[in-house]
Order: structure tokens, then C-alpha cells, then sequence
């Protein structure tokens, strides 16, 4: 087709687009930002949710647009209808508000390269593809699913590369006469791209993550606009980053064969090409093998399940800065005052093979969190959680206030806190001594132990030797004085040498005194505990163990 062919046909297709795209390039023109800033952008389809792999790249867009005051913003890709469910926009806000992603620009936000959902933007993408068709790079095609299915099949059955281009491309050269009278007769159509490549030629990628990549050139017709005039990803991708000016692609490595496709997009449009970078997909391992997190038999796939395990969001995001960056939770280790955004993440620390998702890991470094708390910011915040998720215990906490901050705040200080709690859900069974009612109910039902104490041994020590105003060593003292007074060896040592001489050394008059007191044969500091306790309430909780064993 002749110039002036192929502009009759654009008008025949598009009779309604009436800009052009100097319009669309002035109406979205270069940001004004610092140089070396970047716009990052997270484009998930309205589904309804965020599943953890894409959260992941929510998190990295959000982290590097803020440390390179940029922009990062959400696009809404709603191109498949079959990926769109109602409200499903909302639900994507509110997993990533749940993670504290506010991107900058949004269809909630507002912004000035908007619209920022797909489907609003069809003018855009028709003005552009009216464009290609006028310079010879994209032709309306006629072919039937059928056609295409049995092109599909002889070439699975010769073995050669699947797709429409070559001689399988048989619309690229249709005079206009046809075209029109085809357009005429009512015949449906797609525009396909008219690809100018060779797949003999080579194209070269760098990608941020995985580094460089050598591809053939890509010589497909792909389509560009589908039935219903709505783009296809690579086309929306292609206008939509340039009009929005994001700097860095940053997407699931599903995308990598399609880069050569996209690299030629953006040459035949003229427009300069992004960087990339792609993430390997969010992997778990089980019995041996290592697979996608599936969001269908996964629960943690979900970002919902850490609000109802309660796993505090911020240890997720500790956990999720951890996968991200190889050399972050080493950092974070050794800083105790920071924060993750005084961390500078890059791309050459990040993963190129697939990140494997640990739900232990992900607990280990929520413990660290847990452990630089104070006992008060824990009791607050576990308060929020058990409101929504656990009322009793909620109420429970709220009436033994001043105690459990106390318990809770026992060896936070000095240099190696205590780590004993993951979730807020751990506080009721790590805890299970502090609230009375709490104890009397389980009744050493979980005493973890199945020895014999000597409970005339421990009511003994507890009123005659006990005294609660002293420092633990001084107390620690006092209880190894006792051991030895009643045949016990006052360190395991010294039981050790001679052991037909004891009855047991002063390692197991504690534990004694810890089960009757707490129900558990390990728990925090158990003089600071007996501390808070009272000796009121040390001797009933002796009575009812006595009891207990009956
Ligand atoms: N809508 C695409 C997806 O959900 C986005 C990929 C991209 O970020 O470019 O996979």
C-alpha cells in the first residue's frame, strides 16, 4: 500500500480518533524531576487482591521512587476482562495500604498522566496504532480463530516456531480494495503489528537484574489491538510507559520473552526505551521440590494472612526487604535504631534465580522486630490485633493492664533482648502465667514436662527463704544456699562430680520452682517474673499445682 493508501485506511478504521499523537506527547510531557530519580509503576489487573510475588514488586517500585525522589504510581491493566472482577480495584488499595504503599499518582490519587486505568485510555492507544498503520507498521488482519488454530497445529507438527509472521501472515499485504470491501462485508478484525525484524538479526537487553541477554529480533505480527479495539499488554505497555514516563519496568520475568517485542514497539514508535528489570517469581519449597506461591494452596500467597496470624506488617516488610536485597538483613542485624528506609537498596543485590518465600525466616526476623519493642509498644499492639481477631483475650488484657507491660518488659533491655514472640497471636500462649484466670484454666494442662516436682521443697523455699526486694543475684544466692541446705548441689558441676551425693542440683530446684509457678518448664527471667507475681499469688499457683497432680 501506497502512503496515501495506508492514511485512507487509518481513517477508514479509526474515524473517530481525531488527535494526533503530538497531542497526547504535549499533554504528558517529560516530568519535572531531580536527575536520577526514578518512576517506577505496579500494574496489576483488577483482580481483587495482591498476591505476595507482585506485592513483592509493589514494594521495590514504592522503595526506589522514594529513594531516588521519583514518583512511582498504579496503573490499573484491565485489558483482559477475564482477569476483572468487581471491586476489584479496591481490593488491590487496600492490600497495598495494608503494606503502607501509597503509590504517588493512582486512579484513587489522581495524577496528571492519567487516566490511570487501561480502560480508560483507548482513544490513547487507537490514536497510536492510526499512526502505525500510516507509517506501514501495523494492518488490520482478517483471519479466523480456526485459521490460526490449524497455522498453530502445522507448525507444532513441522516444528517451527509458532506464531503469525512470514508466509503465515497472510494479511500483512492486502490491497486496500479488499480491505475495505472485507471492512465493508462485516468481516471482524484485529490489528497486528507489521513487524520489521529478522530472526536471524540479534537485540540486546540489559536488563537491571539479570544483566545482559541476547535475543533473536522479534519478526512476529503480533496483534496490537484486539477485536474490540481495547490493546493488547505489549502495546499498552509500550504507550502507556512512554506517556507516563516511567524510567524502570520493573515486572515478573514472565515478561522476558516478550522483551524483544517490546523493544521493537518502542523503536518503530520512536519512543526511548525504559529500563528493565525482572524479578524471578516468589517460590516455595515443598518436600523437595520448589514451586510458584500459588494463591490457591498457599494462604501466605495472600496478603490478608499476616493481618490474621498476626504477623505485625512491618516484620513482613522487614522480610520482604530481606529478599530484596541480599546484604539488607545483615545491615538491619547490626543496626538496631534503623529503619528500612535508611537502607539504600540496588539492583545488583537482588536475587536472578527464583526468591524463595520462608515462612520460618519470615518469623525469625519477626522476632527480632518483636525483641526491639518495649514491653508497652508490644502490649498496645497487641491489643489493636486481639480486638479484631481475639475479643476475650483482648478483654483479659485490658484488665490486667499495668501487670502484663510488666511481664512483657522483662529482658528487653541489654544487648540481647528476648525473642520469643513472632505474631501478636503468641503473646496469649508465651504469656499464658501472666493473667490468673488464664492460668487457672489451663491448669499445667500444657506443662510440657513429665518429672516429678517436690512441691514441699518449693512452698518451703518460698516462705522461708524468698524475699522479692532483692537483685537476682543476691536472690540467685539465697536459692542456691537453699539447694545445698536440702542435698541439692549448688551448680551442675558440682553434681556432676559426684552426683550419688545429690538429689539434684540447683538447675533443678528452679525448673521445680518455674513449673509451679509459670506452667512452663522454660520462660523468661523467673525472678522478675516471681517479681510481678507476689508471693500471694506464687503460693496459690504451688496449691493448685499440688493439686493439679493429684
Ligand atoms: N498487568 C501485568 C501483570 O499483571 C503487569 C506487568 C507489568 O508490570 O508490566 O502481569
Amino acid at each position: 500500500m501506497e502512503k496515501n493508501e495506508r492514511i485512507e485506511l487509518a481513517e477508514l478504521i479509526f474515524p473517530n480518533i481525531k488527535h494526533d499523537r503530538e497531542y497526547y506527547e504535549k499533554m504528558y510531557p517529560e516530568r519535572n524531576l531531580p536527575e536520577g530519580a526514578m518512576v517506577t509503576r505496579f500494574g496489576p489487573s483488577p483482580t481483587g487482591f495482591v498476591h505476595m510475588g507482585s506485592l513483592l514488586v509493589a514494594f521495590i517500585d514504592a522503595i526506589y521512587a522514594k529513594q531516588s525522589q521519583g514518583k512511582f504510581f498504579l496503573r490499573i491493566e484491565d485489558t483482559d476482562q477475564k482477569r476483572s472482577v468487581e471491586n476489584g480495584i479496591e481490593g488491590i488499595f487496600n492490600d497495598l495500604k495494608a503494606f503502607d504503599i501509597i503509590p504517588d499518582e493512582s486512579p484513587l490519587a489522581g495524577g496528571e498522566y492519567g487516566p490511570y486505568i487501561q480502560s480508560e485510555r483507548n482513544e490513547i492507544y487507537q490514536t497510536y496504532v492510526k499512526d502505525l498503520i500510516v507509517q506501514g507498521y501495523a494492518y488490520p488482519c482478517f483471519m479466523k480463530e480456526e485459521e490460526i488454530a490449524s497455522i498453530r497445529e502445522e507448525q507444532e507438527i513441522n516444528k517451527t516456531k509458532l506464531g503469525i509472521y512470514g508466509h503465515y501472515a497472510v494479511d500483512r499485504d492486502l490491497d486496500l480494495e479488499e480491505v475495505k470491501s472485507r471492512i465493508a462485508a462485516g468481516e471482524e478484525y484485529v490489528i497486528r503489528l507489521k513487524s520489521p525484524g529478522n530472526a536471524n538479526n540479534t537485540v540486546e537487553l540489559v536488563d537491571c537484574i539479570k544483566g545482559k541477554m541476547k535475543f533473536p529480533e522479534h519478526d512476529m505480527d503480533t496483534v496490537l489491538l484486539k477485536k474490540d479495539g481495547t490493546p493488547t499488554y505489549h502495546f499498552a505497555h509500550a504507550i502507556d510507559d512512554h506517556l507516563m514516563h516511567t524510567t524502570h519496568v520493573i515486572r515478573g520475568d514472565e515478561w522476558v520473552s516478550s522483551v524483544p517485542l517490546h523493544i521493537q514497539l518502542f523503536q518503530i514508535l520512536g519512543f526511548k526505551q525504559p529500563e528493565y528489570a525482572h524479578i524471578a517469581p516468589v517460590t516455595k519449597k515443598e518436600e523437595g521440590t520448589i514451586r510458584k506461591l500459588s494463591k490457591r494452596k498457599d494462604p501466605e500467597a495472600k496478603v490478608s494472612y499476616y493481618e490474621e496470624v498476626g504477623l505485625p506488617i512491618e516484620a513482613v516488610k522487614l522480610y520482604l526487604a530481606t529478599i530484596l536485597n541480599s546484604n539488607f538483613e545483615e545491615w538491619y542485624l547490626n543496626n538496631t535504631d534503623k529503619k528500612i528506609e535508611d537502607f539504600t537498596f540496588t539492583f545488583d543485590k537482588m536475587a536472578i534465580g527464583g526468591t524463595l518465600f520462608d515462612l520460618d525466616k519470615l518469623n525469625n526476623i519477626s522476632k527480632t522486630y518483636f525483641s526491639r519493642k518495649s514491653g508497652e509498644e508490644v502490649y498496645e499492639e497487641t491489643l489493636k490485633y486481639t480486638e479484631k481477631f481475639d475479643q476475650e483475650y483482648n478483654k483479659l488484657l485490658k484488665d490486667n493492664k499495668e501487670d502484663m507491660i510488666k511481664f512483657l518488659s522483662i529482658e528487653k533491655d541489654g544487648d540481647r533482648p528476648r525473642k520469643d514472640i513472632a505474631k501478636y497471636s503468641d503473646v496469649k500462649e508465651e504469656f499464658s502465667y501472666a493473667i490468673d484466670s488464664l492460668f487457672e484454666k489451663e491448669n499445667f494442662s500444657k506443662l510440657d514436662s513429665e518429672k516429678t516436682y517436690d512441691v514441699e521443697l518449693v512452698r518451703n523455699y518460698v516462705n522461708t527463704k524468698l524475699n522479692l526486694d532483692v537483685t537476682n543475684d543476691e536472690w540467685f544466692q539465697t536459692v542456691k544456699e537453699y539447694a545445698l541446705e536440702n542435698g541439692y548441689a549448688a551448680s551442675p558441676k558440682d553434681y556432676k562430680k559426684d552426683p550419688e551425693a545429690f538429689k539434684g542440683h540447683v538447675g533443678d530446684l528452679c525448673e521445680a520452682i518455674r513449673v509451679m509457678v509459670t506452667g512452663r518448664t522454660k520462660s523468661p527471667d523467673l525472678f522478675s517474673i516471681m517479681k510481678v507475681l507476689g508471693k500471694d499469688r506464687i503460693n496459690e499457683r504451688i496449691n493448685s499445682f499440688e493439686k493439679s497432680q493429684k
